[in-house]
């Protein structure tokens, strides 16, 4: 049987018209649009297309996007002052620096001078905290995505078994706090776990975020399974011989064809969790702008 594929595209229009109504009400509420501000430094080509889109996605909701762009060579110094401006600027309301930085800037540093109220990313420590301890917070936007993917699947995840491969700080620790807070038993793998490919067949909710292409085979699929692929991967295809040149695609950290069979609904790469994390950052905007104006008003 093959699995229900779990649309990523058409959930991100949805959730991004949500926002669009929301943003509409808070602009005549409060007089202006809710406001997000895109800091970028350096000439990264793919931060610049990332940061691009992200400027252009709040716009087409009714948020005021607004992308900065520093040179490559910009001191931390700077780039805090930067930051200490628009954290002090009350028509700001989302803030986000595009990673990674240039070498001579310290990440944490920058990110945890983000207001933490203002933190749509979700990756300052007092939100990892917050989330930590079940309080409200800003959680990080690629996790929120794949939990809205998990609840298209229609699962029961109150005692079910949940393993995570992948433990970085912007998708695997805070969407284990999620699957967590959400009831189930959660399992985290790493680099480092032995036998994964067992642990991953135990697994009721699969999600997988390591970046290493296809790594997770159809076998460790549990058969029933939701399996969520947060993997991005380029990979070249189609040079055969000497002289032919080889074309690129994106892959997921899955190999989609052989869990499809296996799972009850996976996600597709491209297609499935990646339109999901823009359209939560619109999310996340509204949701900072929201809870700081109704705490001054
Ligand atoms: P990181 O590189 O920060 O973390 C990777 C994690 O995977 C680490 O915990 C690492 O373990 C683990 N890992 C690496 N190799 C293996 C392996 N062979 N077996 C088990 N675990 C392994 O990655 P991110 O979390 O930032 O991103 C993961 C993937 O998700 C990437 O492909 C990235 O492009 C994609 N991504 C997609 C997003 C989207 O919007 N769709 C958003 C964010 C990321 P250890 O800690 O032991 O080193």
């Amino acid at each position: 049987m093959s699995a229900l594929i779990l649309d990523g595209k058409k959930l991100a229009e949805t959730v991004r018209a949500e926002v669009r109504d929301n943003a509409l009400a808070f602009t005549k509420k409060y007089g202006r649009p809710p406001g997000l501000e895109v800091i970028l430094v350096g000439e990264d080509p793919a931060s610049q297309i990332y940061t691009r889109n992200k400027e252009k996605a709040a716009k087409e909701v009714g948020i005021r996007g607004k992308l900065h762009v520093l040179p490559s060579e910009t001191s931390e110094q700077v780039l805090l002052a930067e930051i200490d401006r628009l954290n002090a600027d009350e028509s700001v309301d989302g803030i986000l620096v595009q990673l990674p930085l240039p070498k001579q800037i310290r990440e944490q540093r920058v990110l945890d001078a983000i207001r933490p109220d203002k933190d749509v990313d979700g990756f300052h420590p007092v939100n990892a905290g917050r989330l930590a301890s079940g309080r409200p917070a800003l959680v990080p936007c690629t996790p929120r995505g794949a939990m809205k993917l998990i609840a298209l699947a229609n699962a029961k995840l109150e005692g079910a078994r949940a393993v995570i491969v992948g433990r970085s700080n912007i998708v695997g620790k805070p969407m284990a706090q999620l699957l967590l807070a959400a009831h189930a038993t959660v399992t985290m793998t790493h680099s480092r776990t032995r036998n994964l490919d067992e642990i991953c067949r135990q697994a009721d909710v699969l999600v997988v975020a390591i970046g290493r292409a296809e790594l997770v085979r159809g076998d460790w699929v549990k058969p029933g399974a939701i399996v969520i692929d947060v993997g991005m991967n380029r990979v070249s295809f189609g040079a055969t011989a000497p002289g032919e040149t080889a074309r690129t695609k994106l892959v997921g950290d899955v190999a989609f064809d052989e869990a499809k069979e296996r799972a009850a609904a996976i996600t597709p790469v491209p297609g499935g969790v990646g339109p999901m994390t823009i359209a939560c950052l619109l999310e996340n905007t509204l949701i900072a702008a929201e809870a700081r104006l109704t705490e001054h008003s």
